[in-house]
């Protein structure tokens, strides 16, 4: 598939040819379609699937089109595009900026954090399409610098990092100020029932599109697998980080609680480590991210989602610190590190409350991931471990109730 057969304009093939795209990514394929023809969408893809042309190829072309013949160079708002965060708003509009660069649209971008006046300046001048934080925009709406007279596109963007940051009023709030008379699309990595239920009352009649997550080259990440009793994971992490000494970690949390809780815990060993997740402001979860890129801090504690449209990428090691329930996150996780033709390696700690998943993560990657017994925390006092071991690495199991140091690994903490 080209994207010529996909009908588009020449303006938007010159640009993507610019961009130096060559052929339309699945979710483009199956997308673009359906938007240029006024329909509704609900697709499940993640950041990094090409989503983001998806949305913005069509509507670029929808206003362009209709825009055919009318001389006044006015710009009107015609498409409104809400993402969770600054970055995410300022990729998109950079996106936007590239696709449309061969015709007459205008696009800005509207984010808190920094002075309004710019982005005023920017709003009065015109524009046709908008890329948006929810609480920015609703600011900037109550002072009556936006109108949604001419709206004819609405983008809901991660939509299930909207709702885990506490955004759901903010979007109804918005969403109320539209004309019923719309075309509106929600893009969301996973579809739990609260957003089944919120794309109900948003979309009209839709279409669905679903796309699973690509899976990384398994080749360039090694991943092994470490069997821990749930109260010895932190022991086991802090003697992976003093073991390892990497210079870049993010260690996945299922829960926000427990991204904290970790933190906590490893600064109480004098371990340096910052934690992201939905609970934390922008502003918090942009300085965490800072320092852990300039380097500052080595490791970062992150919630799937918090994690999620970051660029941390080249990443030397990735930690489940627990499991994931779905397989496609384990994927999406490991694929942080082993970029760019570096090696990385993804350890995993697995429980035996833990052995459902990782069969299911197990059966998608077509692999067993490799028990590495070289560890004092090892865990050998349950049964589900005779399903993992074969008996080669029995054998040569540790006694786990020392470590290497000699110290009782059990009684080291008590929690
Ligand atoms: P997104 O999922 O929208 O954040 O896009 C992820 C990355 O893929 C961005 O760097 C895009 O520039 C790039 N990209 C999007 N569509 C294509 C395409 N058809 N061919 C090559 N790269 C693409």
């Amino acid at each position: 598939m080209t994207f010529k057969e996909l009908h588009l304009i020449p303006h938007i093939l010159k640009a993507l040819d610019a961009q130096g795209y060559e052929q339309p990514t699945p979710i483009q394929e199956q997308s673009i379609p359906i938007v240029l023809r006024g329909k509704d969408l609900l697709a499940c893809a993640q950041t990094g699937t090409g989503k983001t042309a998806a949305f913005s190829i069509p509507i670029i072309q929808n206003i362009f089109l209709n825009s055919m013949g009318d001389d006044s160079n006015e710009h009107k708002l015609k498409a409104l595009i809400l993402t969770p965060t600054r970055e995410l708003a300022i990729q998109i509009d950079e996106s936007i900026t590239n696709y449309s660069k061969f015709t007459n649209i205008e696009n800005t971008v509207v984010f808190g954090g920094v002075k309004q006046g710019k982005q005023v300046k920017a709003l009065r001048r015109g524009v046709d399409i908008l890329v948006a934080t929810p609480g920015r925009l609703l600011d900037l709406m109550r002072q009556g610098h936006i109108s949604f007279r001419d709206l004819e596109y609405f983008v809901l963007d991660e939509a299930d990092q909207m709702l885990d940051m506490g955004f759901i009023h903010d979007i109804r709030s918005i969403i109320g100020e539209l004309p019923k008379e719309r075309q509106s699309l929600f893009f969301s990595a996973t579809m739990p029932d609260s957003i089944v239920s919120l794309s109900r009352t948003i979309l009209g009649n839709f279409q669905t599109v679903t796309i699973k997550p690509e899976q990384p080259t398994a080749e360039r990440v090694e991943q092994k697998l470490y069997l821990v009793n749930r109260r010895n994971k932190i022991n086991l992490l802090v003697y992976i980080l003093e073991t390892f000494e990497p210079k870049s970690v993010l260690v996945f949390s299922r829960t926000k609680h427990g991204a904290d809780k970790i933190v906590k815990m490893l600064r109480e060993d004098k371990i340096s480590a910052e934690a992201i997740h939905g609970d934390k402001n922008q502003k918090k979860r942009q300085k965490a991210l800072d320092i852990f890129k300039s380097g500052k801090i080595q490791i970062l504690v992150a919630t799937d989602i918090a994690a999620r449209g970051i660029d941390v990428s080249n990443l030397e090691l990735v930690v489940n610190y627990d499991l994931p329930d779905e397989a496609e996150t384990y994927v999406h996780r490991i694929g942080r590190t082993g970029r760019a033709n570096a090696s990385g390696l993804a350890i995993s700690f697995c429980t035996s409350e833990d052995v459902d998943n990782l069969r299911s993560i197990e059966t998608l990657i077509k692999q067993k991931i490799k028990v590495d017994n070289d560890q004092p925390y090892i865990d050998d006092g349950s049964d589900y471990l005779e399903l993992h071991v074969s008996s080669e690495q029995r054998d040569r199991r540790p006694r786990s109730s020392r470590n290497r140091n000699g110290r009782n690994n059990n009684n080291r903490r008590r929690r």
